[in-house]
């Protein structure tokens, strides 16, 4: 849905960012003009749209055509023309002040004087561009990450002037878009989101100038013992060396060495061949999980905590926005909030003070609202509040309500909900997220629910599959245990459903089979490929697909590692139904409404006596069977099932 102060959106650049943006924007409902100096350019970025949105169509992401779509993007090089009707106009010209100032003293002059003038920015001031207007109040930053088109998060930045109105419509705009925005109050350099991700390559990189550490070790113990998707230097050569080493030289702030050196070199990253890794003679970033043991990631982490505590002490965002900003601005494991909770934030603090001790250096000085938490008590997950408040049981998960992994929502009429929300990492199965899933099952009462259904947050997976980062943290005896949550899902009384769209793959395919029944999308793709590893599935994998498909195709996916597609998975009979996007909620529906409506004990019966008869013998099972349908004559719902069918009319069945 748009937002209804906003109906036309112009678009100013047509680069990386201004097509990806005035895409989604389109996509959303807006009619959009995109601008940009030449005509050459313009064109070549409406090329893009047009490719990526095929691209969309191809694995059934749109809603509508890509002609519909393409039909409300114009484009032009004249600015007077692209923004005369605009309600909000976006600029994504590049990252020079004076360049912004020039296109901002023009637009006020030529947009409506009611239209809101937003900057795409990723490290210059809005207050500055905004003085370039005279109507501040309605100047702000919306800054969107690369490509626009995956990224879900943009932070919406306020200006010193930006009226809460305006920040406000924007919030709203960027929800309209199906992405999530997060405030950012003040008007700091790097914003959220890159304020505490400076200290991620900043302090390895001096610490490999100091000879204290090396590109791979800091690497390698930053991705394989803390989670990170990316190494510091990996993701430096990734971004450019010298694009980090700009945005630090305008801040003023010191460069290390091994930083300015590849800069001098002329050594900036993939994009030329070199950089901290040799992609040209060399095999990349080609640390391996060992490499990491001795390197210190507390300190590294300490410092970005330190500089979300000076966010938070600021009133620059809250920790909830913090943790969306790098979870999925970044892709980081966890918000580093939560991360610093369980640290225990005296011992950030202790880190922190060693080694500005030690050095003298200020980019250690512990911030004051660090120091407030630490002497207020408050130091984290174990004293039940440090930027997060706990409950009792101090875990992450806490009972139904307190989950940070996934949400969920249990419905009067008894459906429960629940979402894996960790969008940004592919909805990946982490011990977090099945101990939520776990606790969630475990502790709801399960006479108010009917039905249960699991989906994935996110247009791209279900579940990608466990989270691999974890492995090398994995004792083989704790990983040699049965996964609770899958018996939990299998074993929980009432009917399950997975809800699967985009990949399912390993321990995402594991909970969908520990599932009772499993609707997909045609885009949906399914696999075991834990061979590829040098594992097996670890969580009921071979079992529940050897019961489910028979020998000859479960030995298909297990053994061959390959993905089938939805259409082969329904005619395998590994899934109920396979259907249209469009079509999907609505055969979702309809399931879920057969199940809610349904008789909840002779349901919880049958769910017991299918899930148990399977591995009994036949007599056995019969036996199960006979007692089973004889205590349910005994129930309330079999005289309203029968009393309904006599009377022609629909039962309605209160599970007594
Ligand atoms: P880009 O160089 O790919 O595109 C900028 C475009 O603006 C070019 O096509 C250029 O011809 C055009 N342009 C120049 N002057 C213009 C004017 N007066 N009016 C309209 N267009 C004009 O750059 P980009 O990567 O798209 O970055 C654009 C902005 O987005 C920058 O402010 C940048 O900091 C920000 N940003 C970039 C990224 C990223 O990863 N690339 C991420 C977030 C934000």
């Amino acid at each position: 849905m748009t937002v209804p102060d906003v109906r036309r959106v112009a678009v100013l650049g047509a680069g990386n960012m201004g097509h990806g943006i005035a895409e989604v924007a389109a996509m959303a409902g807006y009619d959009v003009t995109m601008r940009d100096v030449e005509e050459g350019i313009v064109e070549d970025g409406y090329d893009d749209i047009e490719w990526s949105l095929e691209k969309l169509a191809e694995k059934d992401r749109l809603n509508e055509s890509v002609e519909e779509i393409l039909g409300r993007i114009d484009t032009t090089t004249d600015l007077e023309s692209a923004v005369e009707d605009a309600d909000l106009v976006i600029e994504a010209a590049p990252e020079r002040m004076d360049l912004k100032k020039d296109i901002f003293g023009d637009l006020d002059e030529l947009a409506p004087d009611d239209a809101i003038l937003a900057s795409n920015t990723s490290s210059l001031s809005i207050t500055e561009m905004a003085e370039a207007t005279s109507r501040p109040e309605q100047v702000v930053g919306m800054h969107f990450f690369n490509p626009p088109v995956k990224m879900d998060l943009v932070e919406v930045v306020y200006g010193q002037r930006t009226s809460d109105e305006t920040a406000e419509t924007a919030y709203e705009f960027v929800e309209s878009l199906g992405k999530t925005p997060i405030y950012v109050r003040k008007d700091v350099n790097g914003f959220v989101v890159n304020t505490v991700l400076g200290p991620f390559t900043d302090e390895p990189a001096w610490m490999v100038s100091n000879g204290e550490a090396t590109v791979r070790e800091a690497d390698a113990a930053m991705v394989h013992r803390r989670g990170y998707p990316m190494g510091p230097f990996e993701l430096a050569d990734l971004t450019g060396i010298d694009v980090g080493y700009h945005v630090r030289k305008e801040a003023g702030r010191p460069i290390p060495p091994i930083t300015e050196e590849k800069v001098e070199n002329d050594e900036l990253g993939r994009k030329t061949g070199k950089g901290f890794y040799d992609y040209e003679d060399g095999d990349g970033a080609d640390y391996e999980p060992g490499d990491g043991e001795a390197f210190d990631t507390l300190r590294v982490e300490a410092r970005m905590v330190n500089e979300a505590a000076s966010l938070v002490g600021d009133d620059v965002a809250t920790p909830e926005e913090i943790d969306t900003g790098v979870r999925l601005g970044l892709g980081f494991p966890e918000g580093i909030c939560r991360r610093a909770d369980k640290l225990g934030l005296d011992t950030v603090l202790d880190e922190l003070r060693t080694l500005h001790e030690e050095t003298g250096d200020d980019r250690f000085e512990p911030d004051d609202y660090l120091v407030e938490l630490v002497e207020d008590g408050r130091t984290g997950e174990e004293a039940g509040e440090g930027f997060h408040e706990y409950d009792e049981s101090g875990g992450a998960s806490a009972g139904p309500g307190d989950y940070r992994l996934l949400n969920y929502d249990l419905s009067d009429e008894g459906l429960l909900e629940v979402e894996l929300d960790r969008p940004e990492r592919m909805n990946a199965l982490s011990t977090d997220l099945l101990g939520e899933i776990d606790d969630l099952l475990s502790s709801v009462d399960a006479d108010d629910v009917r039905c249960v259904t699991f989906e994935g947050a996110g247009d791209r997976a279900f579940s990608a599959g466990a989270d691999v980062g974890e492995f090398g943290d994995l004792d083989p005896t704790d990983a040699m245990d049965v996964t609770p949550a899958f018996e939990t899902v299998n074993d929980f009384e009432r009917p399950v459903i997975a809800k699967v769209d985009g990949y399912c793959l390993g321990a995402g395919l594991e909970l969908a089979l520990a599932c009772d029944l499993r609707i997909a999308t045609v885009n949906a793709e399914f696999g075991s490929p834990e061979i590829g590893l040098g594992l097996v599935p670890g969580g009921g994998g071979t079992q529940r697909l050897l019961r489910l498909l028979g020998e000859t195709r479960a030995k298909e996916l297990v053994f061959r590692g390959n993905r089938i597609d939805a259409e082969r998975a329904e005619e395998w009979g590994l899934v109920n139904r396979a259907v249209p996007a469009e079509e999907f909620d609505e055969v979702v529906s309809e399931f879920v409404e057969d199940v809610v409506e349904g008789p909840p004990i002779a349901l919880k019966v049958a769910k017991k006596l299918m899930n148990e008869g399977a591995d009994a013998s036949l007599d056995a099972a019969l036996a199960m069977e006979s007692q089973g349908f004889g205590l349910l004559m005994s129930t309330d719902d079999v005289r309203e099932g029968t009393a309904a069918f006599r009377d022609d009319r629909d039962p309605e069945f209160r599970g007594e």
